[in-house]
C-alpha cells in the first residue's frame, strides 16, 4: 500500500526533511507548499529531491505582504506544480481581510493563467472563499485543502466543483463535524494530507507531524466511507496524481 502526501510543510519542520521521508517509505512522493515568497524558495530548493514537489504561495496570514512579495510569487511559480498556500483565514485575522481577499483572487487568477492547480486554506470564511472561486471561475482547479466543512458548505462546495483534502481533524475526537461532511465526499473527490508539522492525529495529537501518518488520516477517512484502508490509499494516490500531474 502506498500513499501520496499533497499539503506537508517540510520546510517548516524542526526536523531534517530528508529524515522525515526516510520515516515514510510507504509516502511515494509529496507537495511542499509555500506561505510566503521565502518559504516557497525552500520548497522549491527540497524539490530538488525526486519524491517532493512545491507549491508556491502566499498564505492568508501573510496577506499583508502581497503588494511587496506578489512580483516575486509571480515569477517562481512556474517553477512549482501549484499554487499555494493560499486562502482565507478570518478566524486568526492576522492579515486585514480585504487584503486576504486581492492576495487569495490574485493568486486564484495566477493559477488560471499558469494552468495548476491551487491549494486553499480556509477557516471561518467560507462565504467569501465561495464567492471568490465562483466569481473567478476557478473551482475547476482548486483543492480546498484540510477540509473541515460540515454537511452544509461541504454540499455547496461539492456541486461548485472543487476538490477536497482531509488531514488530521476527520481523526480527532472531535471531528464530527468533519466527518459528517466528509461522508457526503465522493471517493473521487477527495485526497489525503499531513499538513506536517501541524495538525498531527491521534495518538500523536502532542507531537509535532509527519508524513508517515498520512496512513493514519487515511485510516480514519475509510472508516467514515465505509471502505478498507487499502481502497482509501489507491483512490487517493489515483486523485492527487490527477491533480498535480507531478
Ligand atoms: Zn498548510
Amino acid at each position: 500500500m502506498t500513499w501520496i502526501d499533497p499539503h506537508c510543510h517540510l520546510q517548516l519542520s524542526d526536523e531534517d526533511p530528508q529524515a522525515l521521508l526516510d520515516r515514510a517509505p510507504e509516502v511515494d512522493w509529496v507537495v511542499v507548499p509555500g506561505i510566503d515568497l521565502e518559504t516557497s524558495r525552500q520548497a522549491l530548493a527540497l524539490a530538488e529531491d525526486e519524491r517532493i514537489h512545491a507549491a508556491v504561495g502566499l498564505h492568508p496570514h501573510e496577506a499583508s505582504k502581497w503588494e511587496s512579495e506578489r512580483d516575486g510569487i509571480a515569477k517562481l511559480a512556474p517553477s512549482g506544480i501549484a499554487i499555494g498556500e493560499i486562502g482565507l483565514d478570518y478566524y486568526r485575522d492576522l492579515s486585514p481581510r480585504d487584503q486576504q481577499r486581492s492576495a487569495f483572487r490574485d493568486q486564484l487568477v495566477l493559477a488560471e493563467e499558469l494552468d495548476m492547480p491551487a491549494v486553499v486554506h480556509c477557516r471561518d470564511a467560507f462565504a467569501d472563499l465561495f464567492e471568490l472561486i465562483e466569481t473567478t471561475g476557478t473551482a475547476d482547479r482548486v483543492v480546498l485543502h484540510c477540509w473541515t466543512g460540515g454537511p452544509r458548505w461541504t454540499k455547496r462546495f461539492l456541486a461548485l466543483g472543487v476538490m477536497f483534502s482531509f488531514a488530521g481533524p476527520v481523526a480527532f475526537e472531535t471531528g464530527d463535524t468533519v466527518r459528517r461532511g466528509a461522508e457526503l465526499v465522493p471517493p473521487n473527490r477527495a485526497t489525503v494530507e499531513t499538513d506536517t508539522p501541524y495538525l498531527s492525529p491521534p495518538p500523536f495529537r502532542k507531537e509535532a507531524n509527519e508524513p508517515a501518518r498520512v496512513a493514519l488520516v487515511g485510516a480514519a477517512l475509510a472508516s467514515v466511507w465505509g471502505v478498507s484502508i487499502d481502497e482509501v490509499a489507491h483512490i487517493t494516490s489515483a486523485n492527487a496524481t490527477r491533480i498535480y500531474h507531478p
